[in-house]
C-alpha cells in the first residue's frame, strides 16, 4: 500500500508527465492520425522514467505494491489523460493479472520481475472471434506435447481478437483449451507460427494498438502454463474480475469527469441570452448536475468495493466489481455524450476535445465485460441472497439506511432505504410470478439492484464525511455538505427509478392481475418515494452553486432535509 504521500506524488508526477507530453493538440493529432504513442507507453512503463506498472506490481516483485484503492485513482487519472494510453498500461496489468493470481512462486518471480524491472508490456489473450462475452465457446486449443511419457510442452493453435498491446507487446498470456479446459500459458512475442494482424481502425481509443492475433502450431515449453496446473484458466480469470472491474469503472469515471469538467468550464465562458450559460438552470441541471451526481454515487460504489478488497473481505467482490464497473461507465458515458451537448457545435468538432473523450469513454461499457453482462451478472448474484434470505436481503439493508437516517437525517439514508424496500418487493414479485424466465426482466433487476446499492453507498460515504471518517486518501472534491446533498438527489433518482420502473415491468410482464395493482404500488411504497422527491430542485441548485463556486457562507445556506 501506498503511503497518502507517495499517491499523491505519483498522481502529480502523472499529470506533470501529460502535460508537457501528451498535451490537448498532441492527443488530437495522435487521434487524427490513429497513432499508438508506443514511446510514451514504453517511457510510462520504463522503471527508470515514470514507472507506472510499478504501482501495481507486489512489493516482494520489486513493485510498489499499490492497494485497490491507489490503483483505481492512479487509473482515474490516467483515464483523465487519454483513455488510449491508458489502456495500453492496463493490458500490461491485465495480461499479468492470471500470473499474479494464479502463477507458481517461481513464475511470479520470474514474470512480474521482469514487468517490474525492464517495464515489458503484456497483452491479455481471452476473446476470440466466436468467443467475446461467451468465454466458454473458446476455441484455441493447447495440445500437450509428451516426451518419455512426459508433458514437455504444448502446442497452441487458434486465434484472438481485438486484443490490446497486440501488436506491440513483449509478452502475451493466452487461454487455450487443453485436454482439462480453459488454461492461461505465457507466449513471447516472435515465436514460430505466433503472428499479430494490422492495428484495427477504431470508433475511440485510437492512441491504443488493438490487434487480432494468430497461433498456428504455436510451441511452448510446459513451464509456460499458468500455475502449472491445466484447466484453471476460468477459475484465475474470475478470481480477479473484481478488481480488475474497479479499475475499467475508474477508467469510465476519469473520462467521465475529464469531458464534464471541460463543459464546466466552457459554460461559464460562453455567454448567451445575456448571462453565462453556467447561470442558466435549465443548462446545469440537465446537462451537468446530473452527471456530477451519477458520477459520484458511482465513485462512492467504486471506493466502497476498493477498500472492501483491500480489507481482504468475503469473497473476491465480484459482483460489487460489476456494479462499479457498470454505474460508473455508463455515467462516464452519459457524461463525455452530455459533455459534447453542453459545448453545442465547437462540442461537435475534434478541437474541444469532449467528442474524442466521447468517442474513447464508449470502449468501457463493452470491455471487461459488456453493461448487460454486468446487468446479468449482478442480478443472478443477488437473486441467490434474495432467494438465501427469504426476500430479506434488501429489507435488511433498507433497515440499516433507515438506522443511518436516524442518526445523520440529511445524508439521503432515508429514500435509499426507500429504493431498497421498493427493490425488495419488486423481486419478490417478480420471485412468486417466476419473471427471471423473462430475460428482460432479469437484466433490469440488475439495473435496479446498481441503482439502490450506489444510493446506499453514497449515504454512507456523506455520514462519514460529516463525522471526519472518510479514509484520508478518499477523493476529496466535495465536502461533507456537498456529498449530503449528492446522495440526496441520487438516493431519490434511485427510489423513483427501483419503485416505478419495478412496477412497470412487474406489470408489464402480467406478473400481477389488474385488481393487484394498487396493493403492489402500496408494498412498493410508491406514494413514499414521490413524497421523498420533495427538495429535489434546491438540492440540484445548491450543487450547481458547488460546482461554479458560488456557494454562500454557511448561515446563508437554505436548510436542506
Ligand atoms: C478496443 C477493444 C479492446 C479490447 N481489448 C481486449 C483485450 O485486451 N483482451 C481481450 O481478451 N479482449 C479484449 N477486447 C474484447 C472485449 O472484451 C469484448 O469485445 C467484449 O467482451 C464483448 O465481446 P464481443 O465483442 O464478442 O461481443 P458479444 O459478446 O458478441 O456481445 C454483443 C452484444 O450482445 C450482448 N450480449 C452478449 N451476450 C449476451 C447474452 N447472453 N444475453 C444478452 N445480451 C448479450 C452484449 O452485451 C453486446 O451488447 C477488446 C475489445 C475492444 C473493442
Amino acid at each position: 500500500m501506498l503511503t497518502k504521500k507517495t499517491l499523491q506524488l505519483s498522481l502529480k508526477s502523472l499529470r506533470d508527465f501529460a502535460k508537457k507530453s501528451l498535451p490537448d493538440e498532441e492527443l488530437i493529432a495522435l487521434d487524427e492520425r490513429d497513432e499508438c504513442p508506443v514511446e510514451i507507453v514504453r517511457y510510462m512503463s520504463n522503471p527508470d522514467k515514470l514507472g507506472t506498472q510499478l504501482l501495481f506490481i507486489p512489493e516482494e516483485y520489486g513493485g510498489m505494491g499499490g492497494s485497490t484503492l491507489d490503483v483505481y485513482l492512479i487509473c482515474e487519472q490516467m483515464a483523465r489523460i487519454d483513455l488510449g494510453v491508458a489502456t495500453s498500461l492496463f493490458a500490461t496489468f491485465l495480461g499479468s493479472d492470471p500470473i499474479t493470481f494464479g502463477a507458481t512462486p517461481e513464475q511470479k518471480k520470474k514474470w512480474l520481475g521482469k514487468i517490474a524491472e525492464e517495464g515489458v508490456l503484456f497483452a491479455y489473450g481471452a476473446t476470440e472471434p466466436e468467443a467475446g462475452s461467451d468465454l466458454g465457446a473458446l476455441k484455441t486449443t493447447a495440445d500437450r506435447v509428451i516426451e518419455n511419457g512426459k508433458i514437455v510442452g504444448y502446442k497452441i493453435n487458434g486465434s484472438k481478437q481485438w486484443i490490446s498491446n497486440g501488436g506491440i507487446a513483449e509478452h502475451y498470456t493466452i487461454l487455450a483449451n487443453t485436454p482439462a479446459g480453459p488454461t492461461w500459458f505465457i507466449v513471447d512475442a516472435g515465436t514460430k507460427g505466433f503472428a499479430h494482424d494490422k492495428p484495427e481502425n477504431k470508433h475511440g481509443i485510437r492512441l491504443s494498438n488493438t490487434a487480432a492475433l494468430a497461433l498456428n502450431d504455436v510451441y511452448v515449453d510446459a513451464d509456460r502454463l499458468v500455475g502449472g496446473v491445466e484447466g484453471q484458466g476460468l477459475v484465475q480469470a474470475q478470481l480477479v474480475f473484481g478488481y480488475t472491474r474497479v479499475m475499467v469503472a475508474a477508467f469510465g469515471l476519469g473520462a467521465g469527469w475529464s469531458a464534464l469538467d471541460r463543459a464546466i468550464l466552457y459554460s461559464t465562458k460562453r455567454i448567451q441570452a445575456g448571462a453565462p450559460l453556467s447561470e442558466k438552470q435549465g443548462y446545469t441541471h440537465k446537462l451537468i448536475v446530473p452527471n456530477v451526481v451519477r458520477l459520484e454515487a458511482a465513485r462512492s460504489y467504486i471506493e466502497e468495493t476498493a477498500l472492501g478488497i483491500d480489507a481482504g473481505g468475503e469473497g473476491t467482490l465480484n459482483t460489487e466489481g460489476a456494479i462499479a464497473k457498470y454505474m460508473a461507465t455508463e455515467a462516464g458515458d452519459k457524461a463525455a455524450d452530455d459533455s459534447i451537448q453542453a459545448l453545442g457545435g465547437y462540442g461537435y468538432t475534434h478541437e474541444y476535445m469532449v467528442e474524442k473523450i466521447s468517442r474513447d469513454v464508449r470502449i468501457t461499457r463493452i470491455y471487461e465485460g459488456t453493461s448487460e453482462i454486468m446487468e446479468m451478472t449482478i442480478s443472478r448474484d443477488r437473486w441467490q441472497l434474495h432467494l438465501k434470505t427469504r426476500g430479506q436481503y434488501y429489507h435488511d439493508q433498507a433497515r440499516e439506511l433507515e438506522a443511518l437516517h436516524a442518526k445523520h437525517p440529511n445524508v439521503g439514508a432515508g429514500a435509499a432505504a426507500l429504493a431498497a424496500h421498493a427493490l425488495a418487493e419488486v423481486m419478490e414479485k417478480a420471485r412468486v410470478a417466476r419473471l427471471t424466465r423473462f430475460q428482460h426482466i432479469l437484466l433490469r433487476i440488475g439495473e435496479w439492484i446498481a441503482y439502490a446499492e450506489c444510493a446506499g453507498s453514497l449515504a454512507r460515504r456523506a455520514a462519514l464525511a460529516a463525522e471526519g471518517k472518510l479514509n484520508e486518501k478518499a477523493h476529496a472534491r466535495f465536502d461533507a455538505t456537498a456529498l449530503a446533498a449528492l446522495a440526496r438527489i441520487f438516493a431519490r433518482d434511485a427510489a423513483i427509478k427501483v419503485a416505478q420502473d419495478g412496477l412497470r415491468w412487474v406489470i408489464g410482464a402480467d406478473g400481477v392481475t389488474g385488481a393487484e395493482i394498487a396493493a403492489l404500488e402500496a408494498s412498493s411504497g410508491l406514494p413514499a418515494v414521490l413524497r421523498a422527491q420533495a427538495g429535489q430542485l434546491a438540492d440540484m441548485d445548491y450543487i450547481a452553486d458547488v460546482i461554479y463556486s458560488r456557494v454562500k457562507k454557511e448561515a446563508e445556506q437554505p436548510v436542506l432535509v
